[in-house]
């Protein structure tokens, strides 16, 4: 039985990240998504928000599952019992580092490999990041995300501007 993780910050999850998993999880007996809690980046949207939106999203995948994680990557996939570790290539951009953290990880636990899957051509310049800006500034993101987490999306950004508007009238 191969079982795999899928790591990344998945704030919020894109149709990019939701292409590698439907691929991925095609190849392996059980794929599990891991989120990382992340502890130097301020993500938009709180662990359990990220976590919850993916199920959500994958709901319809049976043999996919999604846990929070912390710490080393290499100790949530010796925990999880997994022997697999899959990442998405967008540019060369990504190689650099993919290329180095996959060769560390090996060192510290040879048992575990990382898989790339090269990204769909149609959403390889699509990250987190740039969903975020675009749905700061009001601009349309359904290319990008799934209507259900365009929605998410929308009101978090509706409410971080509004505490903001509210932090700017009270100074
Ligand atoms: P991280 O913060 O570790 O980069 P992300 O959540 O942004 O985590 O991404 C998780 C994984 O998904 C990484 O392997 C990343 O390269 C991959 N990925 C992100 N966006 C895309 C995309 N548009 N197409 C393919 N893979 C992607």
């Amino acid at each position: 039985m191969t079982r795999a993780i899928y790591p990344g910050s998945f704030d919020p999850i894109t149709n990019g990240h939701m292409d590698i998993i439907e691929r991925s999880s095609k190849m392996v007996d059980e794929l599990i998504i891991g989120v990382l809690i992340n502890h130097s980046k301020s993500p938009l949207f709180t662990i359990e928000e990220r976590t919850d939106m993916i199920r959500k999203v994958t709901e319809h995948l049976g043999n996919v599952s999604v846990k929070a994680f912390d710490g080393l990557l290499i100790d949530f996939a010796k925990n999880c019992g997994a022997s697999v570790i899959v990442r998405g290539l967008r540019a060369v951009t990504d190689f650099e580092y993919e290329l180095q953290m996959a060769q560390t990880n090996r060192v510290l636990a040879p048992n575990v490999d990382t898989v790339f899957l090269t990204t769909n051509l149609k959403y390889s310049y699509l990250s987190s990041s740039i969903v975020k800006e675009i749905a700061g500034f009001g601009g349309d993101i359904s290319e990008f995300v799934s209507p259900y987490i365009e929605k998410k999306v929308k009101e978090k950004v509706k409410g971080k501007n509004s505490d903001e508007q509210d932090r700017t009238i009270n100074k």
